[in-house]
């Protein structure tokens, strides 16, 4: 087993509510490398997605699903992908009688994963899934049942959670480096300023604290090793004209966990910062950059310092050698269904309590 698994287990990372186990449940031949489709070919799949599945060992670039013919044809050539493997978004559903697809990962903006995971699930394919994993609990849970269903593994594109720096840190936080969590503090944001892009379209599951949102929450929730039990928010705009009717440009959070650890978290589409920053009884922790494709450094208490450098889009490849090997060998997934779930469910928290100006419980 790689150490990696090893210590996610020992530290909880891999709870026992995440012990999901694909292959007991679901009889597949067993194969030495997995077939991923991909659905949706725009900037994360044509630029760091399919270029990181030219590195991967458990798994391959094996088919395509878009709506575009010309984009169709560049993959196919470009990737050398057989015509059978080519599908659009209406025969999408005959993916289910493609022997040479065993996963499709959903790469679509956010209002659509609920659809293509659920149908993917449907044709019997294991599911990986883009983050943010849908735009409420709910959703995320219709995904999860229907996975669970059709007896097939739900995976959510966190690739932190894949990466050495940022599995280093959280071995150190959870062995008591630093003593017991009092204060965490995380940033996440960049300078969008696009205007009509699903980002800022809020029914397509736009607004910044589901996009980069979910980083600074897994920031919080990975450095506390906790649930938060209630949140407060603020958002403000810099561009109204833009951001406008619930549509976020800057969200600021404040997170209560069980122990008494709190949490500020920001994130934004207008403002360029990315760390992390921990205090504990002991001592601190910090991660900048924290959630980067690469270059994640930090310091800690003591003189330690985290530092595994390697080159994009390595990270993405991790994450999906790490699921493939999940699949294959009947283990537990990093991130399953269930860890986007609870993040989408303090990201709904945060917009009510930014709304209302009250405090938000969510036990
Ligand atoms: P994008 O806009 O570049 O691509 C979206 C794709 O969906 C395009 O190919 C587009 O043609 C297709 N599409 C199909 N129907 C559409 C519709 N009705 N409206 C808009 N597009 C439609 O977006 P992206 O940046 O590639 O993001 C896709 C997903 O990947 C999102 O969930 C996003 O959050 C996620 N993402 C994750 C990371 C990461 O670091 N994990 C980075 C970037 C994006």
């Amino acid at each position: 087993m790689p150490t990696r698994r090893i210590f996610l287990q020992q530290t909880g990372l891999i709870a026992s509510s995440l012990a999901f186990s694909p292959l007991s449940i679901a009889q597949s031949p067993k194969k030495d490398r997995l077939g991923v489709a991909l659905v949706g070919l725009g900037y994360y799949s044509t630029d760091l997605i399919a270029p990181a599945l030219q590195l991967t060992k458990n798994c391959y670039l094996a088919g395509i699903v878009t709506g575009t013919p010309s984009k169709a044809e560049t993959w196919a050539k470009k990737y050398n992908i057989p015509e059978k493997n080519v599908y659009n978004y209406q025969n999408f559903d005959k993916i289910a009688d493609n022997p040479d697809i065993d996963v499709v990962y959903v790469i679509l903006p956010p209002s659509m994963h609920r659809e293509y995971v659920i149908r993917a699930a449907k044709a019997g394919k294991h599911v990986w899934v883009e983050k943010p994993m849908a735009m409420t609990e709910k959703e995320c849970q219709d995904m999860i049942n229907a996975c669970k269903q059709n007896k097939r593994s739900l995976a959510v594109g966190y690739r932190l959670q894949h990466e050495p720096n940022t599995q280093e840190y959280i071995k150190f936080l959870r062995e008591g480096k630093i003593g017991k969590i009092k204060m965490v503090s995380c940033s996440a944001g960049y300078n969008d300023n696009r205007t009509t892009h699903w980002k800022q379209k809020k029914e397509m599951g736009g607004g910044v604290m589901y996009d980069m949102g979910v980083y600074v929450l897994q920031g919080a929730r990975l450095a506390t090793g906790e649930e938060p039990i209630s949140v407060t928010a603020q958002q403000y705009t810099t561009r109204p004209e833009i951001y406008k009717n619930g549509l976020d440009e800057t969200t600021m959070a404040q997170l209560v966990f069980p122990s008494g650890a709190r949490a500020a978290v920001q994130t934004s589409f207008g403002i360029n910062m990315n760390f992390l920053h921990v205090t504990g009884e002991k001592g601190f922790l910090k991660m900048e950059p924290y959630s980067a494709y690469n270059g994640q450094t930090g310091e800690a208490s003591g003189g330690v310092k985290i530092k595994h450098p390697y080159d994009v889009p390595r990270q993405q490849a991790m994450q999906m050698d790490d699921d493939a090997d999940a699949i294959m060998n009947n283990k537990p997934l990093i991130a399953p269904g269930e860890e986007g779930l609870r993040d989408i469910r303090i990201v709904e928290a945060i917009y009510r309590a930014a709304k209302s100006g009250q405090s938000v419980k969510l036990t």
